[in-house]
């Protein structure tokens, strides 16, 4: 059996070196006589293990002091549904940018319990750009402004963050999270479902600004309050261990493999090798994504002839590459071109497209 290249969106490829020390460690984990899905949470084993996932990420992403790491389980949608009961006053305004899907659902999954505005949005457009910073319409009373680093669907990402409000800012770096160096300090809370840039499904980081977890936010029960959980070291219950674990081995894999600044250039390569393939196919395929706003991690393409579609997906599946149907929401293909995914890869897809262009020309 040999592993494809996979191109899914998430859940994503994850490291074989990962995978295969879980696989070495999962019977015994370092000589505890048991699994690590086997132990507590409270034993020292797992603390350490914790501590040692939480250290990692820290110094992987250079998180300041002033600035608290929770892992929680509910994925980043459900993060999205926590910001207003946390961050914002019943009743009161938060603005959100939309860029794409997933500025969407945040919306959405804020509104029922605050004045969620859209103070941007490149829907007009179809999400094919960013919303031009000079027509946001920023509420001077805003709780936060949320936006999305990048959008996975659309394969929109704000390559250069603009300059913001006075409100504390929110941003859901899931699918781009550490891949590239980024300035912590010039938000209040960022978070990532781990499973497109981290890790395995099933864990979701937040990194927030300590003296916003002291605001005021709205009724909630104990289990829903950020605050308590980072008092609680993220383990106000049970905490999906297995998925902190993994995560744990992908943090430091990414740490030895050289850190965020070497995936930031691995990143940059792999994306200008394939948007230059279907920029110089001669319109056989075609991104419509503005220059500008063109994601790194997450490549929607379309093949000229829709009808090519699903012998585009099934040859390239026989060539070793897969994950590459597009999302339903636009049809034809998506690359995503996380850290763990090697440069040999988009080699091997790029070679694939021109190849299967001569065939289907
Ligand atoms: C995948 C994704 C989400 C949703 O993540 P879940 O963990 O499935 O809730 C939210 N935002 C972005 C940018 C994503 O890529």
């Amino acid at each position: 059996m040999t592993r494809a290249f996979n191109f899914s969106p998430g859940p994503a490829t994850l490291p074989e070196a990962v995978l295969q020390q879980a696989q070495d460690e999962l019977l015994d984990y370092r000589g505890c006589g048991a699994s690590v899905l086997e132990i507590s949470h409270r034993g020292a084993d797992f603390m350490a293990l914790a501590q040692r996932a939480e250290a990692d990420l820290r110094a992987l992403l250079t998180v300041p002091d002033e600035y608290a790491v929770l892992f929680t389980s509910g994925g980043a949608t459900t993060v999205q549904s926590l910001l207003p009961l946390n961050f914002a006053a019943p009743g009161q305004a938060a603005d959100y940018v939309v860029s794409g899907h997933w500025g969407q659902t945040a919306l959405r999954q804020a509104a029922p319990v605050i004045d969620a505005r859209i103070a941007a949005s490149s829907e007009d457009g179809g999400f094919r750009d960013l919303p031009e910073r000079s027509e946001w319409r920023l509420s001077p009373e805003a709780a936060y402004v949320h936006l999305t680093a990048n959008e996975t669907i659309h394969g929109v990402e704000w390559r250069q963050l603009p300059e913001f409000g006075s409100a504390p800012v929110i941003a859901d770096f899931s699918s781009s999270i550490a891949s590239e160096p980024l300035d912590i300090s010039r938000f209040g809370v960022v978070y990532a479902g781990a499973q497109k840039n981290l890790g395995p499904a099933g864990i979701t980081v937040l990194i927030v600004r300590r003296d916003l977890l002291e605001s005021a936010g709205q009724p909630r029960a104990p289990i829903l309050d950020y605050r308590a959980q980072a008092k609680a070291g993220s383990m106000l219950n049970t905490p999906p261990t297995w998925n902190w674990y993994l995560l744990g081995l992908c943090l430091r894999w990414m740490r030895d493999e050289g850190g965020v600044a070497e995936f930031a250039n691995r990143n940059a390569r792999k994306a200008a090798l394939l948007y230059a393939a279907i920029d110089g196919s001669g319109g056989y395929y075609r991104n419509e994504v503005a220059a500008r706003a063109r994601s790194r991690m997450n490549v929607p393409f379309f093949v000229h002839d829709p009808a090519l579609d699903p012998v585009f997906v099934a040859e390239a599946k026989q060539a070793g590459l897969i994950g590459l149907k597009g999302h339903r929401v636009l049809g034809g293909m998506r690359a995503s071109l996380y850290n763990a995914l090697p440069e040999s890869g988009v080699q091997a897809l790029v070679d694939f497209m021109q190849e299967f262009q001569k065939r289907h020309g």
